[in-house]
């Protein structure tokens, strides 16, 4: 078979000098097979390649000097060390070494030549190397210098650069004889590309005359030929997932439309242009017997609730059960009670399951669950446990769904397998996803836009204050809420201590208690029982609190639109896609909102950009843009930690225009050269690591 398909099975210990304990410490560094060596690239190269002029030398450069010592002195400075002095006709430099023995003193003869390589650094007369490496030239010895640059590996402890080099060049020459299996079809690649295997020659001994730059921002066409082949596997793979579910049945949810006619009645407000939009599209899709997999982005606000209600009901009306997954107990309880408040006059049973959920309740919730008494069940990850069984689950939604992990919406899933039938996904997400990142990580998901906030909303006016103007903020809130409004004052996380994060929301409660003891100061944090934060957001949102002290458990979903400021300590500790989250709580009611930013100086670069931002725009999309600028995507919708997407050449943001391409490519693979789909998803996610089916 292809020689490709047997480096990634063979074994590490297959080749010269690889024991045992050695291959335990590659797999610390990820390299398990023969393919993961040759796939190893460096971080960065040095330049051996050419002894440079000591003159042409400036502070910073990495340079091969060679030259005759001058003199060999111990200076004792602040630090002991030994100065060697070498020149070259075109200059001197130092060679200083705070560590050094007898033997090495007496080998830097005056007159004896040598080789260094190092970092230059501005010494405090001239210029030095610190601790170079060197090796002193013996009477008329060839000087050799490196043929290519030097690859610089990840390494990791008892696993060194030279070793690592030993074991790659063996992976090299071994492909120099038998190249690895082409798997981009020269038909179908961008011209200019190299082949695979002139591709890793390249990157692991990049000639003299390569540019260092070009390698290193990852424009070099040989890290552009990695990318894509790359990134096309992952494409792949997400297409192949979607096939596969494309290919299970679903329940036909095509309804009666009675339901839908009576919510919409009944609705106080008639839909945006866009949530008709959406719900049109969800309803397409949910008449047709393949399971829906589309999600659905809008800014907080945007109104994706009534999205999902609407989508609930169709699967009602077709006689079947939905359910709405929310991250936390308090929005999952949120939700509970607007679509109560919607479904009941309807005649149609809601239920709410979180882990707080105890005793009769839980049992009774279980019980219309699994009767199908329950139309709607709406709760947090607990829906996930296996005691929770549905009658006929039609259809599932996820809101903010980056929060849940892979595994945790496969188990709902499969809660709806009867029949060899399958239910719908709807997932919601006020999260925009940057383009570039919805073409890959995305790729297996059909994509709903609600670009349209409800009519009257006035934009939410931002402003930055140093926290030692705090005084005029507590005044401003004072003011606030004698006019009637009310306002969230947000702590954010001080330390990865969720206790001390909600000590110091208890503090500030206090605080601005006896600073605005005219006004009802209320607190929620995490840290409280369910039914707490309950009552709490209750008394907040019927108006008996006027100011809400919070962490920042307010962060996605909560309603309440009399409240009309927000003030945010430690502001510069947030990122841009949580100070959007949070700001999107005012604003709701047609009264005008702001949100204030209390920073401690002195800001970061990063923070001043990002808090820059926020003053300027409101509009979700420009900020996660720009989130995605300022901290790359993998972060940005926490993809990292669901190990979705862990791309290890290609990165999202330098190969944008790779990315454009993919479909396109992916396609002609699998209609051109079908055979080449498996052993790519072999080659760069593993055999064992596919794409589960979300
Ligand atoms: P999000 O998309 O952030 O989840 P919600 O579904 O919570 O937004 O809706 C935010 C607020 O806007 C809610 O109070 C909701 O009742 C209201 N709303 C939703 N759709 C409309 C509409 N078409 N017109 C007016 N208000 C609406
Ligand atoms: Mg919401």
């Amino acid at each position: 078979m292809a020689v490709t398909d047997d480096l990634a099975c063979a074994p590490l210990d297959a080749l010269k000098g690889v024991g045992p304990a050695l291959a335990v410490k590659l797999a610390r560094l990820g390299l398990k097979s023969q393919q993961d060596l040759l796939f190893h690239l460096p971080l960065r190269y040095q330049d051996r390649t050419r002894v440079s002029p000591i003159g042409t030398l400036r502070h910073s450069d990495h340079a091969v000097i060679e030259g005759e010592i001058e003199l060999a002195d111990v200076h004792l400075g602040r630090r002991r060390s030994l100065m060697v002095r070498i020149a070259d006709g075109s200059g001197a430099l130092f060679l200083r070494f705070f560590y050094f023995n007898r033997a090495q003193q007496k080998a830097f003869a005056k007159g004896a030549r040598l080789r260094a390589y190092g970092e230059v650094r501005r010494g405090a007369h001239t210029l030095e190397m610190v601790h170079p490496e060197y090796r002193l030239l013996g009477e008329g010895q060839e000087t050799q210098v490196e043929e290519a640059l030097t690859p610089i590996y990840p390494a990791t402890e008892g696993v060194g650069q030279t070793q690592l080099r030993r074991l790659i060049d063996q992976m090299l020459e071994r492909i120099r004889d038998t190249p690895p299996r082409e798997l981009l079809p020269p038909g179908l690649l961008p011209p200019g590309l190299p082949t695979l295997a002139e591709a890793l020659q390249l990157l692991h001994h990049p000639p003299p005359e390569t540019s260092l730059q070009a390698l290193e921002a990852g424009s070099h066409p040989a890290i552009q030929r990695l990318a894509l082949e790359e990134l096309l596997a992952h494409q792949l793979a997400l297409r192949h997932t979607r096939h596969q579910l494309q290919a299970l049945r679903a329940p036909l949810l095509a309804g009666d439309g009675l339901l839908v006619r009576a919510f919409l009645a009944a609705l106080p407000f008639p839909l945006t242009g866009a949530q008709q939009r959406v719900s049109a599209e969800i309803a397409r899709d949910l008449a047709t017997p393949r399971p829906m997999l589309r999600l659905v982005q809008g800014d907080v606000g945007s109104g994706k609730t009534v999205v999902a209600a609407l989508a609930a009901l169709r699967a009602i009306e077709s006689g079947y059960q939905a359910a709405l997954m929310a991250p936390t107990e308090l929005l999952a309880e949120q939700h509970f009670r607007n679509l109560s408040a919607w479904f009941e006059p309807l005649g149609l049973r809601v239920a709410w399951l979180a882990g707080s959920l105890k005793g009769r309740k839980r049992r009774d919730m279980l019980e219309h669950t699994a009767l199908g008494t329950a139309k709607l069940v709406v709760g947090t990850h607990a829906l996930f446990q296996p005691e929770v069984r549905f009658r006929k689950l039609g259809l599932v939604m996820v809101d903010e769904q980056h929060r849940f992990g892979v595994e945790q919406r496969l188990a709902l899933k499969e809660k709806g397998v009867e029949d060899d039938s399958h239910p719908h996904q709807l997932t919601l997400t006020a999260t925009p996803i940057p383009r570039t990142l919805y073409m890959t990580a995305y790729a297996d998901l059909d994509l709903s836009i609600i670009d349209e906030l409800p009519p009257g909303r006035t934009p939410v006016e931002t402003v930055v204050i140093p926290e030692g103007r705090r005084m005029e903020v507590v005044a401003r809130v004072r003011a606030q809420c004698r006019e009637g409004r009310q306002a969230y004052w947000v702590c954010p996380l001080i330390s990865e201590s969720d206790v001390l994060t909600c000590q110091a929301a208890e503090e500030t409660s206090t605080i601005l208690a006896q600073e605005l003891p005219e006004l009802c100061v209320g607190l929620i944090h995490g840290r409280m029982k369910a039914a707490q934060k309950d009552a709490v957001m209750a008394e907040f949102k019927r108006g008996a609190l006027d100011l809400l002290v919070a962490t920042t458990v307010i962060e996605v979903g909560v309603d309440v639109p009399n409240a009309s400021l927000m003030i945010i300590e430690n502001a510069e500790r947030l990122g841009l896609a949580q100070l959007h989250q949070l700001r999107g709580r005012v604003g709701r009611g047609a009264e005008k909102s702001s949100c204030v930013l209390l920073y401690a100086a002195p800001l970061s670069a990063i923070a001043k950009e990002r808090l820059h931002v926020m003053r300027e725009t409101n509009d979700g999309f420009v900020i996660a843009q720009r989130d995605h600028d300022l901290r790359g995507p993998g972060e940005l919708l926490g993809t990292r930690q669901t190990g979705l997407l862990a791309l290890k050449v290609a990165d999202l943001q330098r190969d944008a225009d790779l990315v454009e391409r993919l479909a396109t490519i992916a396609e002609g693979v699998e209609q051109r050269y079908p055979e080449l789909v498996e052993p790519l998803q072999v080659r760069w996610i593993g055999a064992a690591e596919r794409y589960v089916g979300v």
